[in-house]
């Protein structure tokens, strides 16, 4: 098909849930992607912090297509050499007791709500079921998560009703004064992502985990975004030196296939039971022989590093640039604050006319390149960028 064909058809078949750009990618290498005319784009994006190895990577490909040959799926009723392997390092890497697999972020949310639930109500008893989330947060499109999601904004009348259970906060002492008797978690993301890439303050989490531990609260990390590597450790809150009870995952994980994870600490592994929960496709042996490689690579400490020193190689090239106010976030998930008289969304429109992908989130242009990236293909997409914002 050519472009405009594609374009149509995709018009034509899809729900009109999204606003896709005019922009037909047909393949990638690396950090570079190519539309169907073989036109080259700087991936500053990695399909929404998805693509953490790049395109194309070869030891990806590989596990993959070596694990299609052998079985594709086989669901949760037996074991699997792949499978397990990867719930071993995926709970090694992070530090964790345990871990549900699914398929994306806002199951993975999904699963932490019911585990701090049934915490609570099996030690507790009923009536203690609030979960507090930031105002602003962003947790996710299904139900609960989307009613955990801080914006109201998304919480559109039409589809009402939400679920109960679910307060959202602003600050420390809006937190401490609610009725934290009633309360069995508190879900944070150390960078708010789609909110606009906001970190959160090393304070501000060290005395969200104090009220915490004083009122047996679970604390539930968000890193669906954060985690993985994006901000130069495995998980974001290493950054605050706290971890979480709970901590969900997702994006990145898979290296470019979906999957969700839900790892808690050793006080919750034996909270949900046979039947209490499950997901047809979750630990599939394809997206784990995937994740399994991304888990190797970022065990090596030099690509956490590197990926942690690349904050300060964008921020000190943008900063620099013209109607850009500011610079925010860590390793490489980056926000960029224009000058009130610049929209995010031209800006981004124009990077892509002009061979860059960038996101946005709220009002800033957000950058979520593949961990992977080199300083070339780091160079070419800021030159781009540099020149996007002089003309604007
Ligand atoms: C993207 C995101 C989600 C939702 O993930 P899906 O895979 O789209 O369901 C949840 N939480 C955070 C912090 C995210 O960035």
């Amino acid at each position: 098909m050519d472009n405009q064909t594609i374009i149509n058809t995709a018009d034509t078949h899809f729900l009109n849930t999204y606003k896709r750009f005019e922009l037909c990618i047909e393949k990638g290498f690396g950090s570079i992607l190519y539309d169907e005319k073989g036109n080259e784009y700087v991936d500053f994006s990695s399909g929404i912090g998805v693509n953490s190895l790049g395109h194309n990577n070869l030891d990806w490909i590989n596990a993959i297509t070596n694990q299609a040959k052998k079985v594709s799926h086989i669901s949760n009723l037996y074991y699997n050499d792949t499978t397990a392997t990867f719930a071993k390092n995926l709970t090694n890497i992070t530090g964790y007791s345990k871990v549900f697999l699914s398929n994306s972020g806002t199951e993975s949310n999904e699963c932490a709500f019911k585990i701090a639930r049934k915490y609570s109500f099996s030690k507790y008893g009923e009536n203690r079921h609030t979960i507090i989330t930031l105002m602003d947060s962003f947790h996710g499109r299904t139900y609960a998560s989307l009613t955990a999601t801080g914006q109201p904004s998304m919480h559109k009348e039409y589809f009402a009703p939400f679920m109960d259970g679910f307060i959202y906060k602003s600050n420390i002492d809006e937190i401490k004064n609610s009725d934290l008797k009633t309360v069995c978690a508190i879900m944070i993301e150390p960078i708010q992502g789609e909110g606009g890439v906001k970190p959160l303050t090393k304070e501000f989490v060290e005395e969200i985990s104090k009220i915490c531990v004083e009122n047996d609260i679970l604390l539930i990390a968000d890193e669906v975004q954060t985690g993985v590597g994006r901000t130069g450790k495995f998980l974001a809150m290493e950054n605050f030196g706290i971890k979480a009870d709970i901590t969900t995952l997702a994006k990145g994980l898979g290296g470019g296939l979906p999957i969700g994870a839900t790892l808690v600490n050793e006080k919750l592994e034996n909270v949900l039971v046979y039947g209490d929960h499950g997901s047809t496709f979750g630990a599939n042996p394809i997206v784990c022989s995937g994740a399994n490689v991304v888990i190797e690579k970022l065990a090596d400490q030099t690509i956490l590093n590197e990926i942690s020193s690349n904050y300060k190689y964008f921020y000190d090239k943008i900063i620099k640039m013209k109607n850009v106010k500011n610079v925010r976030g860590m390793g490489l998930m980056i926000g960029i604050e224009l000058e009130s008289s610049i929209l995010a969304i031209d800006v981004c429109k124009k990077c892509i006319s002009s061979g860059l992908i960038v996101l946005t989130a709220h009002d800033v242009v957000r950058l979520l390149p593949p961990l992977t990236i080199n300083k070339d293909e780091i160079d070419r997409g800021l030159n781009i960028l540099e020149k996007v914002l002089e003309d604007m």
